[in-house]
């Protein structure tokens, strides 16, 4: 019995989690979770999975008292406890946004095996992770449908084969539409192929999503900015593709539906049998076609961020979390994110080889600007 803990439970990966730790009984078991807001979801988790363990941002007597069988546990020190916790076996990061890193870290240093799919911690603080990683002889299993079928091609291969790694993207509900400024919130929520939180659907409207999973993919699998590429397919069924030297392409299919890197997250090294149902390529056709750099420039200032490391993943990912808020919030308008988000990167120096504490300056820093920015406009 694997004793899971699941950070985000009551977020969209948490529930694929949850869908597969309910299917398999035997197998997992959630041991403890952790919720940001939705507490009437995390009552219905407490009472289908019973968790030893519960972390909440703030302490809720109230909550507390009608689930007298969880030991609750509060704030960031209260999460980060929850992980280190010697019963637990492994903690999956579905958390979303830098809230991400601490806990992340906190698995690392406590040994435990590591699924996740917090984009924004590997982002902002890619080299330091890494750095501890390798301390540890500990590794990340990606949850990331793109991550996810990457890693599980390039653990089979030799590295020295790879030519390059292919990150697929639907493009977004703006593919084929112009981006202007009557584009709303709404038309920006409206995600063609995968159901997600909102913070990520408009950060696939941006195509910023995408960019985020380029720096992502560079720390997950230490491989060079120029070996990494990006490919529209509508589809949404290819989730990645490694290019070897002799010429071959090896593509990796699934369902557009987060439990299928989830489950094959959850087993790895095992591929297992699932109930979830088959992807049939009969009679489907895949396409693919290169981004269009002009129309969603924060795929670019991604590959630009990345290259220039240090700091600068950090403020890109810090900026562009304040930006969306504030677009979510109607304060801006959707067709303004990449202008500002660019505006505050230049407003940086950069810092070479950051330790922690000044990556999470930056981050600080790169906040305050973006709403002193919008604040002004
Ligand atoms: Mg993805």
């Amino acid at each position: 019995m694997e004793n899971i803990v699941l950070l985000g439970a009551t977020g969209s990966v948490g529930s694929s989690v949850l869908d597969v730790i309910g299917s398999y009984p035997g197998r997992f078991r959630l041991i403890g979770a952790s919720c940001f807001k939705n507490l009437n979801r995390m009552s219905e988790i407490i009472n289908e999975f019973a968790p030893l363990y519960v972390s909440l941002p703030d302490n809720n007597p109230e909550f507390e008292k009608n689930h007298p069988s969880v030991y609750f546990m509060n704030g960031d020190d209260g999460i980060n406890e929850m992980v280190a916790l010697s019963d637990v076996d492994t903690v999956v990061v579905a958390i979303a946004g830098i809230a991400g890193l601490s806990p992340l870290l906190s698995a690392v240093e406590s040994g435990k095996r590591i699924l996740s799919a917090n984009k924004e911690a590997i982002v902002a603080a890619g080299a330091v992770i890494d750095k501890i990683l390798v301390e540890h002889k500990n590794f990340i299993i990606p949850l990331d449908s793109e991550h996810n079928a990457i890693f599980n091609q390039l653990i089979r291969m030799d590295k020295d084969s790879v030519e390059n790694i292919v990150l697929t993207a639907s493009g977004g509900p703006f593919r084929d539409k112009p981006i202007d400024e009557n584009v709303t919130v709404e038309d920006v929520l409206q995600h063609p192929t995968w159901d997600m939180g909102q913070y990520i659907t408009v950060n696939s409207a941006t195509m910023m999503n995408k960019g985020f999973e380029v720096i992502e993919a560079h720390y997950l699998f230490n491989i060079s900015y120029d070996k990494i590429r990006v490919l529209i397919h509508p589809q949404s069924l290819v989730h990645g593709i490694i290019e070897t030297i002799d010429g071959n392409r090896y593509m990796s299919a699934s369902a557009c539906d987060m439990r299928y890197p989830v489950a094959s997250a959850m087993f790895f090294p095992e591929v297992q049998k699932t109930k979830l149902p088959k992807l049939d390529l009969a009679g489907i056709s895949l396409d693919f076609v290169e981004p269009d750099n002009d129309k969603f420039p924060l795929l670019a200032l991604a590959y630009e961020t990345g290259m220039a490391g240090g700091i600068m993943p950090a403020v890109l990912n810090a900026a562009n979390e304040i930006v969306v808020e504030k677009f979510l919030a109607g304060f801006v308008r959707f067709y303004q994110i990449p202008g500002i988000i660019r505006y505050i990167i230049d407003k940086f120096e950069n810092v070479s080889n950051p330790c922690l504490e000044e990556i999470l300056i930056a981050d600080k820093k790169a906040r305050i600007h973006a709403l002193e920015l919008i604040s002004l406009s």
